[in-house]
């Protein structure tokens, strides 16, 4: 018996021994309402009628962890217990994820990565995959924004391999998130300041030693308290389900909004009770009706409401029926261009190669 199959178990005998089948968490989840509670699932998967893959549909979100009536019970790490034992005994069920895997091994690669870390730096600027080819001048932009108060500030383009987490590869996940940590320590900085939600769960998942956190905590700080009477935007946040519990980053977000000319009506899925984008687990390349059934949620839940979020990824999902704007635009005083305005996916990696010739003329002209 494997160790990912003997976690797997513990796991499911777990949820069989203390869920109390009061069926709250699959008011919202489409992979529960049509595969039964958790309790049900982890029998099966004890008695050998369920498939691990089955977990492959689920989107790894752990809203039914958080809706839980039973304190300290734990559905999400069935799931994704089941996916590493799954991806294990049958690496063949990667297949259709084979456009997110390489899109994380471009993100490794020499291509697509980039190391600018002045002499004497304590910070660095670390903003994953995804917006450098969604919005690769507001990331720019922050870059000069945050250097004016930190001359030596480092810029650090490099994927965090959450692709390879979510979907069971756990093994590369560690060894290709040990090598970034191991080089960005080896600059001496104290802290990485993220842009990507996935991002700081990753690094920070790597126990590495330098602190993480994310740009939106310190450009809340600078931005000043706005003129009274000011016009405001009512907007609601999609706050990404991977940063459910960072609360200070929930606070950061919703500062740099009202400082910015938003007034903030939360949704009823938000903060603590974040719903996925639905882009998950990479559920889409499998279950695609599940992804359309949280973005349908979500929009129901906007209405008429303006939507901005702090996650590139969140937004391409939540697609044009949605049409989200980033926070990082308003915070930087940009023009807030919706996600139907953002390079599509042959552009995109054009605009990472772009920024990536900016940054490295940038650094050289610094010496
Ligand atoms: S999709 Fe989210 S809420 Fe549903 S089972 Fe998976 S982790 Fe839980
Ligand atoms: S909310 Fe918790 S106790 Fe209730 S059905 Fe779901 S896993 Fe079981």
């Amino acid at each position: 018996m494997s160790e990912k199959y003997e976690i797997m178990i513990a796991a499911a005998q777990e949820l069989a021994s203390k869920c109390k089948a009061c069926k709250f968490c699959t008011v919202d989840c489409s992979f529960l309402r049509e595969n039964g509670m958790p309790n049900v699932i982890a029998q099966g998967v004890m008695d050998g009628t369920i498939d691990p893959a089955l977990a492959m549909e689920c989107s790894l979100c752990g809203l039914c962890t958080q809706v839980c009536t039973v304190r300290g019970l734990d559905p999400y790490a069935l799931f994704q217990a089941m996916r590493d034992v799954a991806v294990e005994a049958n690496p063949a069920l990667l297949a259709p994820y084979k456009v997110l895997l390489n899109y994380e091994k471009l993100g490794l690669s020499k291509s697509f990565s980039f190391f600018g870390v002045p002499e004497g730096a304590t910070t660095l600027l670390f903003p994953g995959c995804n917006m450098p080819g969604a919005r690769s001048d507001t990331v720019w932009d922050c870059f000069l924004k945050l250097r004016e108060a930190d001359p030596k500030l480092g810029l650090v383009l490099h994927c965090c391999a959450k692709p390879s987490k979510m979907l069971g590869k756990i093994e590369e996940h560690e060894e290709r998130m040990a090598s970034v940590v191991e080089r960005i320590a080896a600059t001496g900085v104290s802290e990485v300041l993220v842009m990507c939600p996935n991002c700081l769960v990753t690094l920070r998942s790597a126990k590495p030693p330098f602190a993480v956190r994310t740009v939106y905590e310190v450009l809340a700080e600078r931005i000043p308290e706005p003129e009274p009477g000011m016009e405001r935007i009512r907007t609601g946040v999609h706050d990404p389900c991977v940063l459910r519990a960072e609360r200070k980053v929930h606070e950061a977000v919703r500062t740099i909004l009202w400082n910015t000319g938003s007034s903030v009506a939360e949704m009823k899925h938000s903060m603590h009770k974040a719903l996925c984008c639905g882009e998950g687990g990479g559920v889409k390349f499998v279950k695609p009706e599940y992804a359309d059934a949280w973005r349908e949620l979500r929009q129901s839940e906007a209405s008429e409401r303006r939507v901005v979020t702090y996650c590139a990824g969140c937004a391409r999902q939540l697609g044009p029926e949605i049409n989200a704007v980033h926070v990082l635009d308003l915070a930087l005083g940009r023009e807030a261009a919706p996600v139907s305005e953002w390079p599509g996916s042959s552009k995109s990696y054009l605009a990472r190669t772009l920024l990536k010739r900016k940054a490295r003329a940038f650094f050289r002209k610094q010496g």
